[in-house]
């Protein structure tokens, strides 16, 4: 037990090496005999608290390997190192305070969360972070048997494949599907009507407890509605789940929309059972005036309320399945990037019924460009001779009144000045 303000030099130099990121110095001073990972300065803040504060990601990765306690409760407010980390605003610090077992429902000497601190400071981010963590152990609390039940709600050995898809950030459901597909324990219809249900449960107590997490109801709800979608079509079907896949990613004729993808996720969220949430009401506002088809798409809108991730646009998600990170472009029509060749093949059904269409769109929009780009120039070129003229003729003006521009210039100024 580490008494407040009882540092060793070494332990003094460490906190100091802390602020300046210097992670190898940090390491040599762990090293060091003198050295407690979990000492405590004057204000009972540990060496893992001061590096979540500084936003030092790689600093909090040393400390966690040296055994940093990631829910130490010895400072003066009774701040944690997760409240420090959504404060510091840096998600992946607050990611790795939840990955070590930081636990969310502490408060503070002011009765305020974590999240609710860095709500309070504007982190949103980090809000979301916290909000959409959800630990093994609450999910495992449904492998066991409850109460008078014989047998547990989710058989243990579903929890690890359903973890996670919880703990996934992509919301594409043609990624859900292929998570389901990735896991012959899933793949069966009555397995996943268990997993189904048990998220309902989840969804219900987010809603039903004293802290309401809306968005974690919201995630719950529609990894259930995704599942639910799955054993549908296992129990009407016999190509496992290839047709849904493809349902989801089938886009209509004139454009390559997949319609029934967004039909589908706005029905996920219309069925939220909660009227009341604040969050489905905002949900509901944000696509009901959308025409199918038009941005946003229920699930940029879905992904950003629940992740708090924005920027769909960008070209890097991969066509099929949503992932961050794709880069392999068609080779034809370069205008849709995939993470893989098994991503494309998924989607070249229906791609192809539209890739030339894009293709020439492409050619029309570069030849375009190519054209803007050569009037430009050539405005340029045209200005360049202008300016060149000028100066030529300045020169010569220069020459033959033996005078400078510039005090050619001057009585007209020193005129202007006298009016
Ligand atoms: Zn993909
Ligand atoms: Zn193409």
């Amino acid at each position: 037990m580490s008494v407040k303000g009882d540092l060793s030099s070494s332990e003094k130099q460490l906190f100091n090496v802390i602020s300046t990121g210097n992670v190898q110095e940090a390491s040599r001073l762990l090293g060091c005999k003198d050295v407690r990972v979990n000492c405590l300065d004057e204000y009972g803040m540990t060496p893992l608290m001061h590096a979540a504060y500084k936003g030092k990601t790689d600093m909090c990765k040393l400390l966690l390997q040296h055994g940093a306690d990631v829910n130490c409760n010895e400072h003066e407010h009774g701040y944690t190192a997760l409240m420090f980390a959504g404060l510091s605003g840096k998600t992946e610090i607050t990611w790795l305070m939840l990955d070590a077992g930081a636990e969310t429902d502490v408060v503070n000497s002011v009765g305020r969360t974590a999240a609710q601190m860095a709500a309070f400071v504007g982190q949103h981010d980090c809000v979301t972070v916290i909000n959409n963590y959800f630990s093994r152990a609450r999910l495992d609390y449904y492998t066991k048997p409850q109460g008078l039940e014989k047998e547990p709600k989710l058989p243990p050995k579903l929890a690890g494949p359903l973890h996670k898809i919880i703990m996934g950030t992509n919301l594409n459901p043609v990624k859900m599907v292929m998570l389901v597909e990735e896991n012959p324990l899933l793949l069966e219809a009555e397995a996943l009507d268990k997993c189904r249900r048990v998220m309902e449960l989840i969804c219900e107590k987010c809603i039903k407890q004293q802290e309401m997490n809306e968005v974690l109801a919201m995630k719950m709800h529609y990894i259930s509605c995704v599942l639910g979608k799955c054993a549908s079509f296992l129990k009407d079907r016999d190509d496992k789940l290839d047709g849904l896949t493809k349902s989801l990613l089938k886009g209509r004729d004139s454009d390559g929309f997949p319609v029934y993808q967004e039909k589908f996720i706005r029905e996920c969220i219309r069925k939220f059972p909660y009227c009341d949430v604040t969050l489905l009401q905002q949900l509901v506002r944000s696509i009901a005036p959308v025409e199918i088809g038009n941005d946003p798409t229920a699930l940029s809108v879905l992904t950003q309320a629940i992740t708090g991730q924005v920027g769909f646009i960008d070209a890097e998600f991969c066509t099929s399945c949503g992932e961050k990170g794709a880069q392999k472009r068609c080779s034809a029509c370069k205008m849709v990037v995939y993470c893989d060749k098994a991503c494309q093949k998924l989607h070249w059904f229906t791609h192809k019924k539209v890739c030339k269409k894009l293709q020439e769109q492409r050619e029309k929009q570069e030849a375009e460009a190519a054209k803007l780009r050569m009037q430009q120039s050539n405005e340029e070129d045209k200005e360049a001779n202008e300016a060149a003229d000028a100066t030529q003729k300045l020169k010569l003006e220069t020459n033959s009144n033996g005078n400078s521009a510039a005090e050619t210039a001057k009585p007209v100024s020193s005129e202007d000045a006298d009016n």
